[in-house]
């Protein structure tokens, strides 16, 4: 009689979605468990030298043992601890910015040149203050952060300018070395039963005559959503620019 050697067992495909922690060495042809193999004191062969043994009731049995529940348990405590470690790491640069932008702003608020923000830095940390960055301590970062508030500013002011049931606006031409011309803006308005003057801004225009200075201000105004209609007065220094916006202001009324 013909013996019938019993076939050997074969990696089954459905293995991968009944077992998820399992992975086939296909040049070895050994049968591992991810996170028995990455648990240093595995004794498993699952985790240790990699199974043999393709036969489902093996896999299962590994998925009960308490090496593997072990071994999971280790990972995931591994995992919650590597998070709550890199957001605990988040929250302290979140400070430490935080920190730059107060001192990148009182550099801007008391007129002082933008390299003074390292020695402000150098000074704080002196006087004890913790979690002061190292990086970003120089005028071309305190400039960058000095934009990000102003920007933030300028939309919060005009947005309460929107607010007043009427507005005014004052000009002033800013010395620059640059070809272009600056306009310093303020505006005055009311804020509940206030009346208010702010600092707008600096204004780029191409020249100086009546004609450019008017647009680029009617520009402004379009750009921020104010009516025009609701400008209940105009200052400025040069004449001509006051009666360029006169006109304007008169024809688009
Ligand atoms: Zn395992």
């Amino acid at each position: 009689m013909k013996r019938v050697s019993p076939t050997k067992p074969k990696f089954q495909e459905d293995w991968h979605s009944k077992f998820k922690w399992l992975q086939k060495d296909s040049e070895t042809d050994l049968l591992w468990c991810i996170y028995c193999r990455s648990d240093r004191h595995c004794k498993s062969s699952f985790g240790k030298t990699g199974a043999k043994n393709f036969k489902t009731s093996a896999l299962e049995e590994h998925a009960r043992s308490v090496a593997h529940q072990d071994a999971i348990l280790l990972q995931e405590r591994d995992k919650n601890g590597l998070e709550k470690c890199a957001s605990k790491k988040k929250a302290s640069v979140d400070v430490a910015i935080e920190k730059l932008f107060k001192c990148a702003y009182f550099i801007a608020k008391e007129d002082l040149a933008f390299r003074k923000l390292e020695s402000l830095l150098r000074l704080l940390r002196e006087c004890g203050v913790e979690g002061l960055p190292r990086m970003y301590n120089d005028n071309k970062a305190c400039a960058s952060f000095i934009l990000h508030i102003s920007k933030a500013l300028e939309a919060e002011i005009y947005d309460r300018l929107r607010k007043s049931p009427w507005f005014g606006l004052m000009v002033d031409e800013a010395t620059d070395v640059s070809v272009t011309k600056n306009l310093i803006l303020y505006a005055t308005f009311v804020e509940g039963r206030q009346v208010r003057t702010s600092y707008l801004g600096l204004l780029e225009v191409e020249d100086g005559t009546s004609n450019t200075i008017t647009e680029s201000i009617l520009a402004l105004l379009k750009k921020w959503n104010l009516d025009v209609r609701k400008m209940m007065g105009f200052g400025s220094d040069g004449a001509f620019v006051m009666v360029g916006m006169f006109t304007r202001v008169a024809e688009i009324m």
